[in-house]
This record gives C-alpha cells, sequence and structure tokens, in this order.
C-alpha cells in the first residue's frame, strides 16, 4: 500500500483529476487512514502531511495491544515523523480526517514555521494550526531556537566499533530533537536488506515527546514491514532520559530478538 507520493507523483495526479492540492490529498484520507494499526480502539485515522515541495507523507494511528496507551502513535505524529524520517525540511499542510486532538496541536506546534501551518479537515480547509491553539506553549517561552525537522548535529561522540546497524542508531540520535532534555536516541531496526530507524522528538511541553522506537515501528509498518521481520533491534542513547526503560517496555511487547542498548556520552 501506498505510504509516500513525491511530489512529480503529485504533480500528475493534480493535472489527471483537475483539482488541487489540498483537494487531492482529501481524496486520499481514506487510503491513509488504511495504514492504521488499531487492535485496542479500531478507530482509524488517517494523515497527510505535505512538505514545501508537495511530497506527501501517509501517516495513521498505531496502537499495540499489549502496551500501554502512552505508547501510541497518533495519526498527525506518524505522518510528521514519517516526513522527518524521509528528510522532508518543513511541513506547510497537515490533513486530517478527525480534528487533531489537544496532544496532536501541541505536538505540530513544535514544527519550524507552526505558525503558518495549516490544517484542512474533510469539512473544513485552511484551518492555522494557532486556531485550534489560541495562546500556545511553544519553544519561544523556553528561548529555543531548534524546532522539530531542523536538521541537527547533536553533541555525541560515536563509540569505537559499532557494526552497520548500531552505526545506524547512532547517526539517528546524533540527529534526533532533544533540546530539552539533551537526552539523545536513536534506534535502528534490521530487516536484513534494509535498516529502519527511528529519532527522539521532544516538546516544549515534555508531553507529548515521541521515542525512537516508536518513530522507527511506525516508519516501519508504513513501508509495509511487521515488528517480526526484525533481525536485530539497536538502541543508542544517553543514560540519562530513560530511553532504555522506555524503548525495552514496549519492544518486549511488539520484537521477537532482544533489544541492544548502546549508551554514549
Ligand atoms: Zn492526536
Amino acid at each position: 500500500m501506498t505510504s509516500f507520493l513525491n511530489s512529480s507523483d503529485v504533480n500528475q495526479k493534480i493535472a489527471d483529476f483537475n483539482q488541487d492540492k489540498i483537494a487531492l490529498a482529501l481524496s486520499l484520507l481514506p487510503e491513509a487512514a488504511k495504514l492504521a494499526v488499531v487492535p485496542v480502539s479500531q478507530f482509524h485515522v488517517g494523515a497527510i502531511a505535505i512538505d514545501e515541495d508537495s511530497n506527501f507523507y501517509f501517516g495513521a494511528n498505531q496502537e499495540c495491544a499489549t502496551a500501554s496507551m502512552g505508547q501510541t502513535v497518533h495519526a498527525e505524529q506518524s505522518a510528521i515523523s514519517h516526513a522527518w524520517q524521509r528528510g522532508a525540511k518543513r511541513i506547510t499542510d497537515i490533513v486530517v480526517n478527525y480534528t487533531p486532538c489537544g496532544h496532536c496541536r501541541q505536538f505540530l506546534n513544535e514544527l519550524r514555521g507552526a505558525e503558518e501551518l495549516k490544517i484542512h479537515l474533510p469539512h473544513s480547509r485552511d484551518n492555522l494550526l494557532s486556531s485550534y491553539l489560541p495562546n500556545s506553549f511553544s519553544p519561544k517561552d523556553l528561548d529555543m531556537e531548534e524546532r522539530l525537522l531542523d536538521h541537527l548535529d547533536n553533541p555525541i561522540t560515536e563509540p569505537a566499533g559499532l557494526d552497520k546497524v548500531a552505526q545506524a542508531a547512532f547517526q539517528a540520535a546524533k540527529s534526533c530533537y532533544a533540546p530539552y532534555s539533551k537526552a539523545y536516541a536513536g534506534v535502528a531496526l534490521d530487516l536484513s536488506d534494509e535498516i529502519i530507524t527511528g529519532r527522539y522528538a521532544e516538546n516544549a511541553a515534555y508531553n507529548p515527546t515521541l521515542p525512537p522506537l516508536q518513530v522507527a515501528i511506525n516508519l516501519l509498518r508504513l513501508s509495509g514491514h511487521h515488528t517480526k521481520d526484525v533481525k536485530r533491534a539497536v538502541l543508542v542513547c544517553t543514560e540519562h532520559g530513560g530511553h532504555q526503560e522506555m524503548t525495552n517496555a514496549l519492544w518486549e511487547q511488539v520484537g521477537e530478538c532482544k533489544l541492544e542498548t548502546v549508551f554514549v556520552k
């Protein structure tokens, strides 16, 4: 199932169906919602994040039946982290089939360009995020310069002797978004012929924070894989921040191999 449309695919569909970009994304929401993994809620939310080049990144809510509710990834988080992992620099629009919940409004407020970010629903287009989150608390309130999706090069040192999978997890930690705690973390999931990574993403309000394993599992599922296909799982993180405990708690529920942890400074 498709979870990504590049800008040339998007422009071709716009021409073929004679509709604008947002109308096209709205028409694709049922496809995005099919990507939901919802053993608990049975409630399918689909979202599409659109970047400044008009690439479409699909997302959907991701649940785990045996993990705590707090480990759930919402559809907007799914689409944004999908875009981040594919290298998107700036999201201009979020198209989603239900009104964003409070958790997601705060998550979206962390993005570079949040002030101009538009939310589009089947019944209501062109809503600024600020109309859903007036008088918001944001990175500005903590005098932070960094924003989610910025290119970051965190000050951690690669330990000697890492293999290819652990190096991928290290690179994820090196470029994760942890300006508040400096608790850098990245995960790599090895599928033998492909390595899928996830990066940690914080928020000015601390919650909602998106842990690296959720980001990786989200991308894994959107790419058509299953956690049982993972041959090795590696977490690279700082000792502070509680990443090892949090990551293990979820991986023990969904993974079939052991999670390896490498601490960095
Ligand atoms: Zn939400």
